[in-house]
């Protein structure tokens, strides 16, 4: 009888056991291949021989600071939910040539409670843009966890694709980073380590395959308006912005993107436009949640932040007067 019943408990074992195996399976398979697109350090969908070389004017659509929970200090997310669904109707109508959301997808960090019903919320959002409209997502510091480490990258790698990684898209080279090791490497010094060898080898690249414009896109500005303000919450420490800012003039890097403010910011370093965007999600000023249209010109980019409601029917790519 004895031995009968240890059998049972046994086999319980195994089958709860195997069972967790399937769930977990279960689970990850669940993630819908287009939020798993940023792939080996490349997104995917955009073939590099095809969008190698400039083809004609084209606008994106950027946005950051879902931040799915910041309303409610994670208790819901409802007001997200409809924010995230206004900008979906806007991206379905407006037919960018790809959407990028420039992280803090949502607010809790992977190690607290609410993350996994955030990030599945997010994911449903998004899974109603069309599949012919690209969508490509950004980690920012709640997405990784103030003080990244390679658990928390390993988390965000499972439901949103690489944390850094680079794409051409009609000619443009795109390099997407990791900001919140700039901001922070102290839990993940080797990742810093290996992004900035990657950004190197990235910015060549972009120059032998004489990019008609280089974007760098990231969570954190690396300064609001000023390359060399201070310190403080909202930008990259002088330590780390400064090589990285001449690292990027250098390479004559057009403009880098970012949120992570809750508001628009704008400054310039030399000719490199450093452009802050405020949040579809939550504002922390006065602009209301939104986000910015880029158009693309062979030599020139125009961009303006549209409030949700404020949004025009649709984009006119207006010819660029001939030069003389
Ligand atoms: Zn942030």
């Amino acid at each position: 009888m004895k031995i009968y019943f240890t059998t049972c408990l046994l086999l319980a074992a195994i089958i709860i056991g195997f069972a967790n195996t399937l769930t977990a399976e279960d689970s990850s398979a669940k993630v819908d291949e287009r939020f798993l697109q940023a792939n080996d350090r490349t997104f995917r969908f955009f073939d590099t021989q095809e969008e190698q070389s400039w083809q004609e004017p084209f606008f994106f659509m950027q946005m950051a600071d879902t931040q799915y929970g910041m309303f409610t200090g994670n208790k819901g997310f409802e007001q997200e939910e409809a924010l995230v669904q206004q900008a979906v109707e806007h991206i379905n109508r407006l037919r960018p040539r790809f959407v990028i959301v420039c992280g803090d997808l949502t607010n809790a960090t992977p190690d607290q409670d609410r993350y996994q019903a955030q990030v599945a919320q997010y994911h449903q959002d998004f899974s109603k843009v069309d599949p012919e409209i690209p969508l490509v997502c950004v980690c920012g510091n709640h997405d990784l966890g103030n003080r990244p480490t390679p658990k928390s990258i390993a988390t965000y790698k499972e439901n949103f694709g690489d944390d850094y990684f680079s794409f051409w898209v009609g000619g443009v080279y795109n390099i997407v980073l990791n900001s919140s090791v700039l901001k922070d490497p102290t839990g993940a010094p080797e990742v810093l380590a290996a992004q900035q060898t990657w950004l190197g080898q990235q910015l060549e690249r972009a120059n032998e395959g004489k990019a008609q414009h280089i974007f760098v896109f990231q969570h954190h500005p690396l300064f609001l308006k000023r390359e060399d303000e201070p310190d403080q919450y909202f930008n990259i420490p002088l330590e780390r912005r400064t090589p990285l800012v001449n690292q990027l003039k250098q390479a004559r890097v057009r403009a880098v993107f970012a949120g992570h403010y809750h508001r628009n910011s704008y400054g310039v370093a030399g000719e490199m436009e450093m452009i802050t965007t405020g949040p579809v999600g939550r504002p922390l000023g006065k602009d209301p949640s939104g986000f910015r249209i880029v158009k693309v010109h062979q030599s020139k980019i125009e961009h303006q932040y549209w409030g949700m409601d404020d949004v025009p029917e649709h984009i006119e790519l207006t010819e660029e007067t001939a030069a003389p």
